[in-house]
């Protein structure tokens, strides 16, 4: 949590203006109040010259209480009018994952005009979908795609997040894993659960690829991890599966981000990721 001393803070106003989320408020009473959309960016704390902001955190040894955390994760990245075939692979591993932890598994999907996307992942083993379907979210910015996705998991508390290791997933689940202070273990080929405790197993190469390092984020939530696309199988496609779809609407501060995008323009080449190939012939 974010600490304010009041004893020193001089009412100047600089954690304000410095605050783009408007979390820190000076009020009439002389001294700055923050409110429960706070981040923990810490951009405030390095602003205010007298010291008087300070972010506490759990120590290392500290054993958090995680019983309200709950449920997988999986952000579905759609692009282009379509969801990408990564989020198909990080169901059909979320399903084995959240049929062991005995859980739902959801996911986040977020663009504008959706179309039938949503039931599409249920279809792939989803039993819930939450839809953010957001003219504002027409072209992938780190900022609002992460606001949204942050702003979900703290209403939500989901024990694991996954999502793809795209250029997109790359880009801002870290953004996204830094304002929740939690650990993100990044291009995962293996996940499992522990069965002693519970907890996510994340297995990724390390040093060049000469040894396989498992992972385990013990004292944060949620445990988030970036797969590796064409490692894991894909769900099983079932058209006649029912699962609940969520429309989220997000406030428009939450999705205006400031890099403004004047325009995407596709080449040919954009329509065939070779990452998806099961073949490449060189
Ligand atoms: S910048 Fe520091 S001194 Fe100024 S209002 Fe904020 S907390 Fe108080
Ligand atoms: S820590 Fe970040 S989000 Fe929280 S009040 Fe300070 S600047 Fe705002």
């Amino acid at each position: 949590m974010l600490h304010i001393d009041t004893e020193l803070c001089i009412g100047c106003g600089v954690c304000e203006a410095t605050c783009t989320f408007g979390a820190i408020l000076v009020g009439d009473q002389g001294y700055a109040v923050v409110n429960e959309i706070c981040t923990l960016c810490g951009s405030c704390v390095d602003a205010c010259e007298v010291g008087a902001l300070a972010i506490e955190r759990p120590a290392a040894g500290d054993q958090a209480d995680f019983s309200g955390w709950s449920g997988v994760w999986v952000y579905a990245e759609y692009r282009n009018g379509r969801v990408a075939p990564v989020a198909y692979e990080l169901l059909g591993i979320g399903r084995q994952l959240a049929d062991e932890r005995q859980v739902p598994l959801s996911a986040v999907l977020m663009g504008s005009g959706l179309g039938g996307a949503a039931q599409e992942l249920v279809a792939y083993g989803a039993d819930r979908v939450f839809q953010v379907d957001d003219p504002a979210l027409a072209h992938f910015t780190d900022e609002a795609y992460g606001n949204v996705l942050f702003d979900l998991i703290q209403a939500h508390h989901p024990e694991i997040v996954l999502a793809g290791a795209t250029a997109i997933g790359r880009s801002f689940i870290p953004r996204v894993a830094t304002l929740l202070g939690t650990g993100l273990t990044a291009d995962c080929t293996q996940l499992a659960i522990r069965p002693e405790d519970g907890l996510l197993l994340q297995t990724r190469p390390a040093f060049g690829g000469n040894i396989m390092a498992t992972i385990v984020c013990r004292r944060t939530r949620p445990q988030m991890s970036t797969v590796r696309p064409n490692v894991m199988k894909a769900g099983v496609r079932d058209a006649s599966r029912r699962g609940e779809i969520v429309n989220v609407a997000p406030a428009a501060a939450r999705v205006a981000a400031r890099v403004k995008v004047v325009r995407s323009v596709l080449e040919d080449g954009d329509q065939v990721n070779i990452c998806e190939a099961e073949i490449v012939i060189a």
